[in-house]
């Protein structure tokens, strides 16, 4: 039997445990996680109303309750507190990184860490209940809110700050979340990109969902679409860029509605300073930009002041270095040939990373099938070699040695009975335990 640990149960962690078993009938692959729970960015990323591909969860459970899979939550690999990178290559024949890109991107500008002023991360993981969100202060006397990014996270999280309770409470939200967003008073966001509207990163389905949600309207300023050299030809642009192009076109020619909500999808302002009052946020500052005939833009020198009270960087994810594991801090990611970790210059066998981590934080949840096949293929084409290390039948007593105790299926199967009852008490549906000391006292209930 080849055993291998495939560390992180997110989308490209499930994708490789299957690609593994359904490729060789003689591999067993345990599942870690550092959560109790399963799913990774599918669990804490993806927003709660987004219901349809939340339910790939469905998919990936098939994976872990595999007969050659097991999961393995409350395992940390590096770190205080984990099992460090080369104590877990001695417990498996090889041994695959699927840990994503666990924080955010910095801008690099004064006032960047304001009070009022948290990365999308923070607000996405406080909104999807993860144990190690920072706050829930999020949305105190704020009316206005700058969202710096127009990629489909910060469609996201404005889509969030303008959506009704009510239309959440169906959702898994944590109560606490959902309360906020209930007594929330914000009425304007403002979405703003360095670059032009067919540069955005958002893609056309996010971007059309802005334009349908009750009580709130979307402005777009028809000048700063006609900045955009890519206007004056839809036809010459790409799929996506062209239908977000006639999106956002039919937005700037709708007349106002008076919405009680606004969505301002702004385009060319480079942020250059978030400014402060009484110690915390009061205003975004940006400089117009301009087209440089390459791509890219350049400053004009003029610049805007956008009142805010709530600032979201949602500028993209970054992978973070592991204790012993190389790093390409360009990047953010984990060098590899195929797959396989590269350790000064050279490949390294046993070793193998797959998803975020490998290729960067871009692409959708199935993009990391085929990033999972092409690592799975190279570790199955080291396998014969690998299963000569010697390891040991089972790997919980090394585990159990540095002071970890898993947390099984059953223990998963817990949680979700506690979330269960947790949404029934409370009138909903299933609601998520939003603290490590909720999730880990269900876990070990059984
Ligand atoms: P992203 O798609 O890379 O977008 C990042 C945005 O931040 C871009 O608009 C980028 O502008 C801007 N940006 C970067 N640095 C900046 C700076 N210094 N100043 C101002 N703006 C800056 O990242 P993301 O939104 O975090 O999404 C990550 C991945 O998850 C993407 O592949 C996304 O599609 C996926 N995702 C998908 C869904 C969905 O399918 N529903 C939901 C969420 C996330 P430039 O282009 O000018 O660099």
């Amino acid at each position: 039997m080849l055993r291998v640990a495939v560390v992180g149960s997110g989308p490209s962690g499930c994708y490789t445990a299957q690609s593994l078993v359904q490729r060789d009938p003689d591999v067993r692959v345990d599942v870690l996680d550092r959560l109790p729970c399963p799913y990774g960015l599918v669990r804490y990323g993806v927003a709660p109303d987004h219901e349809k591909i939340k339910s790939l969860q469905g998919n990936l459970r098939t994976v872990l309750e595999h007969d050659r899979v097991r999961f393995l939550g409350g395992v940390a690999v590096g770190g205080p507190g984990g099992i460090p990178v080369k104590r877990l290559r001695e417990l498996y024949h090889a041994v695959v990184y699927c840990v994503g890109a666990a924080t955010d991107r910095q801008l690099g500008i004064p006032g960047e860490h304001l009070t009022g002023s948290w990365s999308a991360t923070e607000f996405v993981s406080w909104y999807s209940a993860h144990p190690d969100a920072v706050t829930q202060d999020f949305l105190r006397g704020v009316r206005s809110a700058v969202v710096i990014g127009v990629g489909n996270v910060a469609v996201d999280v404005t889509r969030m700050l303008v959506r009704d309770a009510g239309e959440l409470r169906p959702t898994d939200m944590p109560q606490g979340a959902l309360e906020v967003l209930a007594a929330s008073g914000v009425t304007d966001v403002h979405m703003v990109g360095r670059r032009g509207p067919t540069q955005a990163r958002f893609t056309t389905k996010e971007l059309r969902e802005l334009g349908g949600l009750p009580g709130t309207e979307v402005t777009v300023d028809a000048e700063e679409l006609a900045l955009d050299p890519g206007f004056a030809d839809l036809a010459a642009l790409a799929a996506v860029q062209r239908r977000n192009a006639e999106v956002l076109r039919d937005w700037a020619a709708a007349p106002p509605r008076n919405a009680d909500r606004r969505i301002h999808l702004r385009f060319f302002l480079r942020p250059v300073e978030v400014l402060e009052e009484d110690g915390r946020v009061a205003a975004v500052r940006f400089e117009r930009t301009a087209p440089d005939g390459h791509g890219g833009v350049t400053g004009t020198g003029r610049f805007e002041d956008v009142p805010a009270q709530l600032v979201l960087r949602s500028v993209g994810y970054r992978g973070v270095p592991l204790e012993g594991l190389p790093f390409d801090v360009a990047s953010g990611t984990v060098p590899h040939l195929e797959g396989r970790v590269v350790r000064d210059g050279v490949a390294s066998p046993g070793e193998y990373v797959a998803g975020w981590i490998k290729r960067g934080p871009t692409g959708v949840i199935g993009t990391n099938r085929p990033d999972a096949k092409e690592t799975v293929t190279s570790l199955l084409a080291d396998a014969p070699a690998l299963v000569s290390q010697p390891v040991p039948e089972d790997p919980l007593p090394a585990l159990r040695e540095v002071g970890i105790e898993p947390v099984p299926w059953p223990g998963w199967l817990s949680i979700e009975r506690a979330e269960a009852e947790l949404g029934a008490r409370l009138g909903r549906n299933v609601v998520k335990l939003a603290d490590w000391d909720a999730l880990l006292g269900a876990a070990r209930s059984v």
